[in-house]
């Protein structure tokens, strides 16, 4: 289905009034060959093409003025063998539900990854994680379409170069694979993981620690820690922890004994975002409807009626503060887009 003039409102949960050219929902496989001759005569008009999950990671900063493809596919594909169950879920299905499900039905692993928004064919785009645990861990392959050629396509674990918040699909596939499919592989021999944050409460060696009681936790320690973007606008953590050189690490502890700090295999160091944020004494700081959140620094927040340059302008002024007071320079994850495709923070202010 085909909309024209589209509100995006509703499609991204920072809830910034922008709007699409068109809007076609991709509710089914069949579907595909009506998709490819729009996108053919999309990309022959010259105009930008985004494919869109729930929108809990993207900042509209204008309206868009191509195609969006809302990917809605559905169905999940159970089976198992001696040592492992396998899924394989359609792109649009809904993560928060598919890891409440799994550990419902005593297929454990994706506990510590509950509640994070957004559905599953975007969660291989960043390679979601919390608490210790990333999509890779579990993710055997990704389908796609390559939306140069129109073929079906299959990428390994391998294939996907999986990082700290990174893939294939913002490097040498961004904008070019639409994601139909990713599935899983979770061993049925399973280790509980309650190493990180609040979740060390609980005694991962003890025989007792059940994963329904580390998905019990990880909602109530989210839902206490992050903002409901249903209530209040809000697209997760707006930058990445920023990883440092060991030498900026061991000169910034020197003079701030208590600095968050996970020295890496590599040498490097990554550094709290949210933690840097704070000490410039930025929660609560308002720009226009925009805000740094008041109890969790890393979230900026629509506090109603925001437009996404008070956002861009709030984004700034952090990134800025804590460029000068940490001489650390914040990288955004959330991904900004405005009418022609994927930008940056520093091409949004440059262009102003
Ligand atoms: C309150 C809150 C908490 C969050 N906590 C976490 C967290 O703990 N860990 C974490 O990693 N993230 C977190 N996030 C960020 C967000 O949940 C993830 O990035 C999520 O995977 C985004 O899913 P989405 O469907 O909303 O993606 P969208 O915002 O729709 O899209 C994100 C990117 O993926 C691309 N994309 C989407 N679907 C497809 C597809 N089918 N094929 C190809 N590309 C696609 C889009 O083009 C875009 O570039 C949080 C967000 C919020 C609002």
């Amino acid at each position: 289905m085909i909309e024209k003039n589209c509100s995006l409102k509703a499609f991204n949960s920072f809830s910034i009034d922008a709007y699409a050219h068109r809007l076609f929902h991709f509710q089914k496989i069949s579907q595909l060959p009506e998709l490819l001759d729009l996108i053919k005569v999309t990309k022959a008009a010259k105009q930008p093409i985004l494919v869109l999950g729930g929108g809990s990671n993207t900042l509209f900063c204008e309206d868009f003025s191509g195609l969006v493809i809302k990917v809605e596919l559905m169905g999940v594909n159970k089976s198992e063998d001696a040592q492992h169950h396998r899924l394989k879920v359609a792109a649009g299905e809904d993560w928060p539900q598919l890891v409440e499900n799994t550990v419902e039905q005593g297929i454990n692993g994706l506990e510590n990854l509950a509640l994070i928004p957004g559905v599953v064919g975007a969660a291989p785009v960043q390679n979601i994680g919390a608490y210790g645990v990333e999509l890779k861990d579990f993710c055997e392959s990704v389908d796609y379409v390559d939306l140069i050629d129109g073929e079906l396509k299959t990428l390994t674990n391998e294939d996907c170069l999986f990082a700290y918040r990174d893939s294939i699909f913002k490097g040498d596939l961004k904008d070019r694979a639409l994601i139909t499919s990713v599935s899983l592989k979770l061993p049925k021999l399973w280790k509980p993981l309650c190493r990180y944050g609040l979740l060390e409460a609980l005694n991962e060696t003890a025989d007792s620690v059940t994963a329904l009681q580390i998905f019990d936790n990880v909602c109530r320690i989210r839902s206490e820690k992050l903002p409901d973007p249903a209530i209040l606008g809000n697209a997760g953590s707006f930058f990445k922890n920023p990883i440092v050189s060991e030498h900026l690490s061991g000169q910034l502890l020197s003079h701030h004994a208590d600095m968050p700090h996970y020295p890496q295999a590599d040498g490097s160091v990554k550094l709290a975002a949210g933690w840097l944020i704070d000490q410039c004494g930025l929660k609560g700081h308002q720009i226009g409807g925009a805000a740094v959140h008041t109890e969790q620094a890393l979230v900026l927040v629509n506090n109603g009626g925001a437009t996404a340059y008070d956002v861009v302008q709030l984004a700034a002024f952090v990134r800025e503060q804590v460029l000068q007071k940490f001489a650390v320079l914040l990288e955004h994850e959330v991904r900004f887009i405005d009418a022609n495709g994927e930008t940056t923070l520093q091409q949004v202010i440059d262009n102003v």
